[in-house]
């Protein structure tokens, strides 16, 4: 028996919307799967409860967080508030605090979905370093609004953090029977900190003989990624690389309403973070037609870093099944049904497919 506590997050726009079909999953497999119990806290800490506080989040937001087993968060960002408030004071100061230095984002073409590669298998995952990097609060700028103006901002690239990135990409190979791992640098042109990088993930590659470690410059790789993203296992790649890869890797394989991402602390001193690759999409916020399909899938990535791998593998059978059968589908993927018709369509599913697991049907 397994019993989670979860701290739920659905934060603004299309988040809470998504949010409640995720829910909906988990109340079924709690329903069904009687090894499986699940509770969890709703916390409304978004925009409007930055308008009403003048804070994101309570002072005691992260004490209270860290007694969860994981996060489960929508989606942030609104018109109201500036984009580094949302980011800085929220996000930011959960993934940095909580040790959250990798981000999973895995870039499959499921079954179904109409894709200019359609007919191929592409199933890889990015690795992405997420504590360091590039995105890093160091810099300044002098001479304000002269000509001679000039802007800093450092990289920060330390062998620590490019050794446990590493590691965790290629044990990640590992456990999933992978046989390369792509490294994205640019090494030739970045001669400092980039270096460093090859040198680190060079040498933590020397410890998997059995895995085969490519390197590739960045410019290159988005190129490949677009070419021949069906040639890809494990790709490992510093904060801003990474970043740009996986949109441009779930643009590959669908979009944003089908791209799932996990913000790890591999040791598990305090909990990992599932989010979708979307942000609060303004745009149709409110009209019920986003797709809770990367939300869902995030409970899937959460599952699995719980060790339920089992009912991580079915969340996704039941969304490909929904997505072959071409009969709900929202309007991203050139439908016309709304959120909780999906949701509720991917909840059938797995239904169906826990009780013939079962035998029970
Ligand atoms: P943010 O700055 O918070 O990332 P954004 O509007 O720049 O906000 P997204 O919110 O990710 O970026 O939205 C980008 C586009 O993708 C928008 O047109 C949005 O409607 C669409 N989109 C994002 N998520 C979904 C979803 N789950 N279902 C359907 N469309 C989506």
């Amino acid at each position: 028996m397994t019993n989670y506590q979860i701290a739920v997050i659905p934060g603004d726009g299309i988040g809470p919307e998504v949010m409640n079909e995720a829910v909906k999953v988990l109340e079924l497999l709690k329903k069904l799967d009687p090894s499986f119990q699940i509770e969890f806290d709703t916390f409304d800490w978004n925009s409007e409860y930055y308008l009403r506080n003048g804070k994101m989040m309570p002072d005691d937001a992260l004490d209270t967080l860290k007694k969860y087993d994981a996060i489960l968060f929508g989606a942030i960002g609104d018109k109201r508030v500036p984009d580094d408030v949302t980011v800085w004071e929220l996000i930011m100061p959960i993934r940095k605090n909580f040790k959250q230095y990798i981000n999973l984002r895995p870039v499959k073409l499921l079954k179904g979905v109409s894709s200019r590669y359609s007919g191929e298998t592409i199933d890889f995952v990015i690795v992405r370093e997420n504590a360091e990097g590039e995105y890093s609060n160091s810099g300044g700028r002098l001479y304000l609004g002269t000509e001679q103006e000039i802007a800093v901002q450092n990289t920060i690239i330390t062998r620590t953090g490019t050794k446990k990135v590493a590691r965790f990409a290629f044990e990640y190979a590992k456990k999933h029977d992978k046989r390369t791992v792509t490294s994205a640098t640019k090494s030739n042109a970045i001669i400092h900190s980039m270096k460093l990088w090859d040198e680190v993930v060079n040498e933590v590659g020397m410890d998997y003989p059995a895995i085969n470690l490519q390197s590739y410059y960045i410019d290159a790789l988005a190129a490949y990624f677009v070419s021949r993203p069906e040639d890809f296992e494990v790709v490992v790649a510093s904060n801003l690389f990474g970043d740009i890869l996986s949109d441009l890797g779930s643009a590959v394989v669908g979009g944003l309403g089908l791209s799932p991402s996990a913000n790890l602390n591999p040791e598990g001193d305090f909990p990992s973070m599932f989010e979708p690759v979307h942000g609060s999409a303004p745009d149709i916020a409110g009209k019920g037609i986003a797709n809770p399909i990367a939300q869902i899938w995030s409970v899937a990535l959460m599952l699995e870093h719980l060790g339920r791998r089992d009912l991580a593998a079915v969340i996704l059978e039941s969304i490909e099944q929904v997505i072959v059968q071409n009969e709900v589908q929202t309007p991203d993927l050139g439908g016309s049904s709304t959120t909780s018709e999906m949701g509720s369509a991917i909840c059938d599913a797995l239904q169906h497919l826990l009780l013939v697991r079962e035998g029970r049907y």
